[in-house]
């Protein structure tokens, strides 16, 4: 019975100890198999079996990422410097991962490695921790060497676009640790989600603000729209509009991206003039959207509280189909709701109290289901 409970614990206390117990023990199989992978890359067995180097072979062999490959190797190499280390492993005073960290740092700084004031600092932080204090232990060791490094990131920033055959535009990219700052500085804030009701994923939100970001947060991106007059109108069997860098797009995005005057310029498509509606008819002026922002503060869709800034002048009724830029015909809604006003067929009325109340869109099939105007 007890020998049953030693194999299978019940209790969280003891789930905890075995834990504890097998965790160690790969600590003590992750030493070993950074010496024998750094004799393994001393000679040149992978060569003569066709890899490039003894971290591919240890990717394909060994099931491993070549950051993990890489890991070991760096570990392996640097044993004889590491003594006390290896034996504070043994004890259970630091884990492989501290290892790790230790091994990278004796790897940059070279001759001004000092294991003892890094192994004090590995028993009393986490690895993680541990990471952020060697990485400033090679500031301090290795000041050029530690700039460099970072140069070298920056030189290596990419980022890629590409478009799909449906015109989806796949971006991939990888930034320096500054530049992923200030791009995630940017990002995060936009993607929080906008209240309790949203229930769009991280990737999503995420994406939502890139979006957000480029069309200039508040309204002023200088998009250029080509377009006939049956499509500013949305009517049956028009085209689409042509935008730049995009394939055609809708009659309903037509009229969001109008709606906030985020469009630059809208050109006929025949002759190529500007629309003329009158500047002063479709452009909210910075008087009436200084009053819009005052009366409304914040996106005006049910428990959304994105601020004004974050916010476009929808017109209830669109200046297209005769809305002014009255204050009346206006109200903040967030780019996201905006967005769902506009494309995604939601309507937003103001109640019989004042309050705003939003309809979901109606399950038809055709252009008329859109739409507060
Ligand atoms: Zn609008
Ligand atoms: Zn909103």
């Amino acid at each position: 019975m007890l020998a049953t409970q030693d194999v299978c614990p019940s209790n969280g206390a003891e789930l905890g100890e075995e834990l504890k117990r097998v965790l160690h023990e790969r600590d003590l199989l992750d030493l070993q198999a950074a010496g024998l992978a750094a004799q393994f890359a001393r000679t040149k067995e992978y060569d003569e079996q066709g890899y490039a180097t003894a971290i591919d072979w240890m990717r394909f062999n060994c099931q491993l990422t070549s950051t993990g490959a890489a890991d070991l190797i760096a570990v392996g190499e640097n044993l004889h410097r590491l003594p006390e280390s290896v034996q504070a492993i043994c004890n259970g005073e630091i884990g492989f991962a501290h290892m790790k960290a230790m091994a990278r740092t004796a790897n940059a700084v070279g001759s001004k490695f000092d294991e003892a004031a890094l192994l004090e600092k590995a028993r009393e932080n986490s690895p993680g921790k541990f990471y952020y204090i060697c990485r400033h232990f090679r500031h301090a060791a290795d000041r050029k060497g530690f700039e460099s490094e970072q140069a070298e990131l920056v030189e290596n920033r990419k980022l890629s676009i590409s478009t799909c055959e449906d015109g989806a535009v796949l971006v991939n990219g990888v930034l320096d640790p500054v530049g992923g700052a200030a791009f995630r500085t940017a990002i995060e804030p936009l993607a929080r989600k906008s209240g309790a009701h949203d229930d769009r994923s991280l990737e999503r939100r995420q994406a939502d603000a890139l979006v957000e970001l480029s069309s200039g947060g508040g309204s002023q991106a200088q998009i250029q729209v080509t377009s006939s007059i049956e499509t500013l109108l949305g009517l049956a069997g028009a085209a689409g509009a042509d935008m730049e860098f995009s394939l055609p797009v809708s009659s309903t995005t037509v009229e969001r991206l109008a709606c906030d005057s985020s469009i630059a310029r809208i050109l006929l498509d025949a002759e190529s003039t500007v629309i003329d509606v009158g500047r002063s008819k479709r452009v909210v002026s910075e008087p009436a959207r200084r009053a819009l922002t005052a009366r409304d503060g914040h996106c005006r869709w049910p428990e959304c509280e994105r601020p004004a800034s974050r916010s476009a002048a929808h017109h209830v009724v669109h200046w297209i189909h005769g809305g002014t830029t009255d204050l009346d015909n206006l109200i903040l809604l967030c780019h996201r709701h905006h967005w769902m006003v506009h494309e995604g067929n939601w309507q937003i009325v103001r109640g019989d109290d004042g309050r705003m109340l939003t309809i979901p869109p109606t399950m038809t099939f055709g252009s008329f289901a859109r739409g507060p105007d």
